[in-house]
């Protein structure tokens, strides 16, 4: 019984975890019957344990030896046979696809003696010496660490001494040339000569897949795509077929649907007289499927059939890497597929069309980042110059920013930058992540730039192939337009077109369709999102409802789904020309005087809220009281204290100005957020919250008088104890019972004090419902001031670990979490039919909405533009 290795016919497409998914989709379409070279894949937990130790486990070897042996007599060929070799890849494959990110090494089992018997039996010395020369750049780079340019520099020497235009231009003499030269470069930097056991090759290809787990580059996507560091990679080891056999023979790369647009329909790109890794560097220009057709219809044909078993068996969108060999089709890859956020809504739909998933499953295949990414705008084309050049549309998006050339300036730079590239590598990742777009000269749909661009939902265009890219001179030449570092272009990732200059931006089609203003007819990719929208909001059991202030931003709320307000915010009704009347009242010597201030204030804010509950007619509206401390609507220390040194130096009388600066430095407080603020205001400003109170009454009653059905309630802010909200509550009611004509008005809490969360019990005798600020509620338990520290060192904590992410974004579950948790069993053991709500950031956030639902809340409240992500979100948390 094997540990740590599973041949492919023991494996399955479940088995992730343990074989890496390149290892168990092998086995899976070994299990289909498809033609997959035989091999084996060494587990994850394998690579753990050589994470661990720093050697593979003894047991390792012998398991090896045993599934070497038995792919062996599949083939009837031996590894080091020197007249039959048989030839082997290591592959590397995690859990999650990491494209590019890890090591893979081919022709494994090449020496100076098998290379003999490869050229015998293949009747192609040529070919032979090719693979070998391959064999010792991917070994002696990724084992040895040898530089790439060391190999590639002897490469162009032999191709300047044959005249030879490309590596293809090189005979079969050349080639065994070049092999003498990539073995004195071999050991003149690895200290030794190139390994010529193949045993010694396969465990040291074995031990450096295993180490790639842990270079830099994929160190950081990792951090990028929030997969977890700790799984390790298993290593798939496989017979080698041969895609540079001749021009009967090729490598190629295809999706079952269009990656970028979901359109039907098998999509590749294809490389004849080739080994894969030449189709994804994109060192010579691919062909596509249909040109496959007329070079080899029997391949074609063959390819096309097994495509669409694949498509049925993983009910999704697959791409798939394949190598034809002397007109044979093998398999090397498969896997469902990455693709643009509009391609996953338009594929979602169509699979649900076609019968294969049902739409609870359509919603599980996209997420609120991907609706996100489709509400951005993008260019407006009407306003649009003539494109400077075009390249391939490889991942959606307008980008418009600064040219830089390299990943280093794209990380230093400060404003939007494009990083510009012949081709991408790897390397390039930090700064294909800081950029606000990626444009290169070379490489298709399949290229490095365009698989991690679309991974990271980055705007791309390459293959733009006019252009020259010199990043030593720092120059970007289109036919005669010499564009330099710094100098702003405009990218589009729909259209593939490149623009000199800013080109201005206009809505996004599906904010347009949110809006009402467009109609999903006839639009496959506005029909799948309506489609899927529909379905999460019908699924949904967490409400939606919007953080609004004005009647504006409460109808576009309304119309892009929310259920009610569940935030509003009363301070902007005190700013702009009323900053006057706050000041009066601030001022008041007297009852009287105050009085007057409210009295001044309280049609003001009447009117706002009438109009609020007009565009929210039929739907709760939740009124938060006053909440920042007073001096936030007074002038600044500052200002004050130079316009009353200004008129003193005149001889002038202050003033007013002298009164402001005096309850300016009375009311100053070390710590304004701990300070007199929220709850505590209502309770020390006479009057204040009577006044708010009374104005959402009267405004309910005027919209009953006028015939609507005005939903209003009052939310009391950062309540520490039941004392504070008893004595308020009861105001409050007393308030209420004399106003006449308004509905019964409920009166709730927020939630953001962690006494609160503990004393939820009690406090629930006195609220009707829970608001849990959650930014609040953050900044306390973690005792962080949100306003300072995400850029004072939370970048220090996420490189250190110590967080995962910002727990302003994403909520912290284990801590800040545990108090929400808390604060609704505790307070729906007071009152069973208390209403939860959360209206923080939090609210708009996919990981933390799923929480929420988790942890029993009714409602979640966020910005409008968040709402359809909320929506979309809380539909697939209850599926
Ligand atoms: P990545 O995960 O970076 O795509 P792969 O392990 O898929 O790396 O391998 C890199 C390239 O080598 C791919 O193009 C693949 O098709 C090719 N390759 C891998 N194994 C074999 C094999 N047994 N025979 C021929 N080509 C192979
Ligand atoms: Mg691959
Ligand atoms: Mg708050």
């Amino acid at each position: 019984m094997s540990r740590y290795v599973f041949d492919f016919i023991d494996g399955n497409k479940d088995m992730k975890d343990l074989l890496g998914g390149k290892g168990a989709n092998l086995a899976e379409m070994t299990r289909m019957s498809l033609p997959v070279p035989p091999g084996f894949t060494v587990t994850t937990e394998a690579c753990r344990a050589f994470l661990h130790t720093g050697a593979l486990p003894a047991e390792l070897f012998r398991e090896v030896e045993d599934h070497l042996r038995l792919v062996e007599a599949r083939l009837g060929r031996q590894l080091g046979d020197p007249r039959d070799p048989l030839l082997l890849s290591v592959r590397s494959g995690g859990k999650f696809s990491m494209p590019g990110m890890m090591e893979t090494i081919l022709d494994i089992g090449l020496n100076d003696s098998t290379v003999l018997g490869l050229a015998g039996r293949s009747g192609d010395e040529r070919f032979a010496w090719d693979s070998y020369r391959r064999l010792i750049q991917m070994f002696g780079r990724t084992v040895y660490g040898v530089p790439a340019e060391l190999f590639e520099a002897e490469l162009d020497s032999a191709r300047t001494a044959a005249g030879a235009a490309t590596d293809a231009d090189l005979d079969a003499a050349a080639l065994r040339d070049l092999v003498a030269a990539y073995q004195k470069v071999f050991a003149d930097h690895a200290g030794r000569e190139f390994p010529q056991s193949p045993h010694e090759q396969l465990y040291a290809a074995i031990t450096a897949v295993f180490r790639s787990w842990n270079a830099d580059r994929a160190v950081l996507y990792r951090r990028q795509e929030h997969i977890p560091q700790d799984l390790g990679t298993a290593v798939t080891v496989m017979a080698m077929v041969f895609g540079n056999r001749g021009p009967r023979s090729g490598s190629g790369v295809a999706f079952t649907r269009d990656p970028a647009t979901g359109r039907r329909g098998a999509y590749g790109d294809y490389l004849p007289n080739a080994q894969g890794e030449d189709v994804v560097a994109g060192i010579r220009n691919t062909m596509s499927l249909d040109d496959l057709a007329r070079i080899d219809p029997a391949a074609h044909v063959r390819l096309l059939s097994i495509m669409e078993r694949l498509e049925q068996r993983f009910r999704d969108l697959c791409d798939i890497e394949f190598t034809i060999e002397d007109g044979e089709l093998w398999m090397l890859q498969t896997r469902v597929g990455k693709r643009t956020p509009a391609a996953a809504f338009v594929i979602a739909a169509q699979l649900v069309e076609e019968g294969a998933i049902t739409l609870d499953e359509a919603i599980g295949r996209v997420t609120g980042e991907q609706l996100a990414h489709l509400m951005f705008p993008s260019f407006d084309l009407s306003a649009a110059p003539a494109p400077l050049t075009s390249g391939v549309p490889a991942s959606p998006g307008a980008a418009c920013g600064a040219i830089v050339f390299d990943s280093a300036a794209a990380v230093a730079a400060t404003g939007p930058v494009i990083l510009v590239r012949h081709e991408t590598n790897p390397d390039d990742l930090p700064g294909m992540i800081a950029a606000q777009g990626i444009l290169t000269a070379r490489g298709g749909k399949t290229s490095h730039a365009a698989v991690v661009a679309r991974g990271m939902g980055a705007t791309c265009v390459c293959g733009a192939e006019e252009m020259t890219v010199d990043p030593v001179a720092g120059t970007l030449t289109v036919g005669s337009a010499v564009l330099r570092a710094g100098h702003v272009i405009s990218i589009d990732g729909t259209t593939g077109h490149v623009y000199d200059g800013a080109v201005p931006v206009r809505p996004s089609p599906v904010v347009r369709l949110f809006e009402g203003e467009l109609s999903p007819l006839g639009d496959p990719l506005l029909a799948a999102v309506q489609r899927l929208m529909t379905h999460a909001a019908h699924t949904a059991r967490l409400g939606v409802h919007a953080n609004a202030d004005t009647a504006g931003d409460a109808r576009r709320a309304r119309r892009f789904g929310a259920a009610g307000i569940g935030l509003c915010r009363t301070e902007h009704m005190f700013l702009g020309p009323r900053r006057e009347l706050v000041e009066h009242l601030i001022l008041a010597d007297t009852d009287d005087e105050r009085s007057a201030a409210l009295d001044a204030l309280l049609p003001l804010q009447r009117d706002d809220f009438t109009e609020l509950f007009a565009a929210m007619d039929g739907l709760p509206v939740t009124v938060r009281l006053i909440d920042p401390p007073l001096h936030e609507f007074l002038p600044s220390l500052e200002e004050l204290t130079a316009r009353v040194a200004r008129s003193e130096a005149l001889g002038d009388d202050p003033g007013r100005d002298g009164r402001l600066l005096t309850a300016v430095r009375r009311l100053h407080e070390q710590n304004p957020m701990l300070g007199l603020r929220g709850v505590r205001l209502g309770l020390i400003v006479p009057g204040l919250f009577a006044m708010q109170v009374r104005a959402v009454a009267q405004a309910a009653a005027a919209r009953i008088a006028a015939g609507g059905d005005p939903r209003p309630e009052i939310m009391v802010p950062l309540v520490d104890t039941v004392a504070e909200l008893a004595i308020v509550r009861s105001e409050a009611l007393a308030v209420l019972a004399g106003e006449e004509g308004a509905p019964p008005i409920p009166i709730g809490t927020m939630i953001e004090v962690p006494r609160a969360a503990l004393t939820a019990g009690e406090i629930a005798h006195e609220a009707d419902f829970f608001s849990f600020g959650t930014n609040d509620l953050t900044q306390m338990t973690w005792g962080f001031s949100r306003d300072d520290v995400e850029g004072a060192f939370f970048g220090r904590y996420l490189d250190l670990g110590i967080l995962a992410a910002s727990p302003f974004e994403t909520l912290d579950t284990t801590g800040v979490g545990e108090l929400v948790r808390v604060a609704v069993e505790r307070g729906r053991t007071t009152r069973p039919d208390l209403i939860t709500g959360v209206c923080g950031e939090h609210g708009g956030d996919p990981a933390s909405i799923r929480f929420f639902h988790d942890a029993g809340l009714d409602y979640v409240s966020c910005s409008p533009y968040r709402v359809p992500i909320a929506l979309l979100e809380a539909g697939r948390a209850a599926t």
